[in-house]
């Protein structure tokens, strides 16, 4: 554990993976913000992290409008990102493999809602595009088709990038400007007499440090990281399962990312490998340290859709497979950000249900925004604010794989 150098920060944010990182770095750019910033995080190795665990892939279709400019956004940034970070020779290129999300309808419902989320995708300027299973089978004919009545896709902007290298710039980037990170945790808050802010952090090397303002980014930890503030956030860690495989005979072209009406989703990975991920029946809860995987998931459940959705796949080789957690927002699968409407200067980056990677460019530069200015000063996030929860003002995102 290592001690803050300072007793006192305006900002403290807890958690520094990928919304931590991208917060403080977006806090850097505040040209009216020349404050003290601390980052918390209880694991430097991030290793047991949602944005070590993921699927790193964007994509443009969502059903709501908002969730789209985000990810129109992220792709915009991310593959200008040297640019956007000053042009810093050490800040990496970032290109996206547009290998698309094929989206797989096998009932006259899903099918609907493919064409519904089709047209709010088009009229905010996606290009997306709907397909017969017989276009399907012309452009992709790896596919067994039977019972598809419909798939959806969209090959600009959507498809794999490396937010590992994006993670990695926001850190180092923040650190040079002079964010301070810590390796601790923090384990309680002291709230000032009238309940309305918090002023105190205690941190589990037993440090206490007085904060101006504190920002959640504790990912699947973040309903606890609110207690601690008297804040109750409905969001839970649920496991989702990956595997990566080889495949005897790799297909002939890129895999787009296939959601399955399964639940199961599988894309290209590279090099005659191919990465899945879902999770099957119930889906309750867990500890945020439970990691365990589910082995029989594979023979019993994973290999035989693969197979039976694409035959090539009969043959493949489990090459490795992990746990991870979505931090779900149990609501409505969505962001939950801005302040508490309470504790004035506890702020949410929380709630990401599964896209968070994608989203962190526009909720890292909403976070500092709101937190610097009191208000959205580009992208109009405030339909994520956490005020919709007690007033039951849900945004259903249809759209969560
Ligand atoms: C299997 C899987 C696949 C995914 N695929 C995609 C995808 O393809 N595209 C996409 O956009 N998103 C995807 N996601 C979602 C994405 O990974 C997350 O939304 C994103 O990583 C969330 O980042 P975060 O910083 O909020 O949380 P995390 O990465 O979990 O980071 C939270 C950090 O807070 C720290 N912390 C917690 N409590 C404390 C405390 N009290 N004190 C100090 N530190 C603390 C933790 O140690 C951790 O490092 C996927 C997630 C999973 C699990």
């Amino acid at each position: 554990m290592q001690a803050p150098r300072h007793d006192s920060y305006d900002i403290v944010i807890i958690g520094g993976a990928i919304m931590g990182s991208a917060a403080a770095w977006f806090l850097t750019e505040e040209s009216d913000f020349d404050g003290r910033i601390l980052v918390v995080e209880r694991d430097p190795s991030y290793a047991l992290s949602s944005t070590a665990h993921t699927t790193s892939c964007i994509r443009q279709q969502f059903s709501t409008e908002l969730n789209i400019r985000i990810s129109q956004f992220a792709a915009e940034y991310i593959t200008n990102l040297r640019d956007r970070m000053g042009g810093d020779r050490d800040v990496p290129e970032i290109r996206i493999r547009n290998f698309g999300y094929m989206y797989l309808a096998n009932t006259p419902a899903l099918a609907e809602t493919l064409r519904a989320s089709f047209e709010v995708q088009r009229a905010a300027g996606a290009a997306t595009r709907l397909m017969t299973a017989d276009e399907i089978a012309q452009d992709y004919p790896f596919y067994a088709l039977d019972d598809v009545l419909l798939g959806s896709i969209n090959l600009v902007n959507e498809g794999y990038f490396d937010a590992g290298a994006l993670f990695d710039a926001w850190r180092k980037g923040a650190k040079a400007r002079g964010v301070e990170f810590v390796h601790n945790e923090a384990v309680a808050m002291r709230l000032g007499e009238d309940g309305r802010k918090v002023v105190e952090i205690t941190l589990a090397s037993g440090n206490q440090v007085a904060c101006g303002q504190v920002l959640n980014a504790s990912g699947p930890r973040a309903a606890r990281t609110a207690a601690m503030a008297g804040i109750m956030l409905p969001v839970e860690p649920r496991k989702r399962y990956s595997w990566i495989f080889r495949a005897a005979q790799p297909l002939d072209r890129d895999l787009p990312l296939t959601i399955d009406p399964s639940g199961l989703h599988v894309r290209e990975n590279g090099g005659g490998t191919y990465q899945a991920g879902g999770h099957f029946g119930p889906d309750p809860a867990v500890e945020p340290d439970d990691f365990n995987m589910d082995h029989s998931l594979w023979e019993d459940m994973v290999w035989p859709i693969l197979a039976s959705r694409i035959p090539q796949f009969e043959t493949v080789k489990l090459q490795a497979e992990w746990a991870g957690h979505y931090a779900m927002n149990t609501v409505d699968h969505n962001a939950i950000l801005g302040p508490h409407d309470v504790v004035e200067n506890f702020f949410f980056l929380n709630g990401f249900s599964g896209h968070g990677l994608q989203q962190a460019p526009a909720m890292g530069r909403g976070a500092a925004e709101r937190m610097v200015h009191g208000q959205y000063r580009t992208l109009d996030l405030s339909a994520f604010d956490y005020a919709r929860l007690p007033r039951g003002r849900p945004i259903r995102e249809l759209a969560v794989i």
